[in-house]
């Protein structure tokens, strides 16, 4: 079934300049970019993202991270596509990350993981509705 799904490019790949290396894996692995946005998320704005997570420890560094610098939002389509991102995305800690996933190659540490993902159908309609209106789905 296709599908759509939130993927954010997030600062520490931004600033390291490999988001472009990350959107050519994109598409190399068949997703359309229904939408995309270079976007800096004021902190509130990155609370409001993971309120999900707002009792965990990680939650204030988590947050200032990821209002640290530039981030690009982008709504990606495909047969699959949550689950399909997340297998390309690897485990959210780089150190357990199967070898050809985006956070083996790109990301930091555990926290500075190079991409978010959407984890099931009814979080990705959300987090699709946090950044883009519908008329932006193209
Ligand atoms: P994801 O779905 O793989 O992104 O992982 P989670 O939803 O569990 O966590 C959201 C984000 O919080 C991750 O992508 C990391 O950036 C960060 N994070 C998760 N676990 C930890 C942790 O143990 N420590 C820190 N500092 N950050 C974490």
């Amino acid at each position: 079934m296709t599908e759509r799904t939130l993927a954010i490019i997030k600062p520490d790949a931004v600033g390291r300049h490999v988001a472009g290396a990350i959107m050519q894996r994109i598409e190399d692995e068949g997703f359309q970019i229904r939408a995309m946005r270079r976007i800096h998320l004021a902190r509130r704005e990155a609370e409001g993202f993971y309120a999900v997570h707002r009792e965990r420890p990680f939650f204030h560094s988590l947050t200032e991270f990821m209002s640290s610098g530039p981030a690009i939002v982008l709504v990606l389509e495909a047969p699959d596509a949550i689950r399909k991102w997340r297998t390309l995305m690897g485990a959210t800690d780089p150190a357990k990350a199967d070898a050809g996933t985006l956070r083996k190659q790109f990301a930091e540490s555990i926290e500075r993981n190079a991409t978010h993902g959407s984890d099931a159908a009814d979080t990705a309609a959300y987090e699709i509705g946090y950044f883009f209106a519908g008329v932006e789905l193209i």
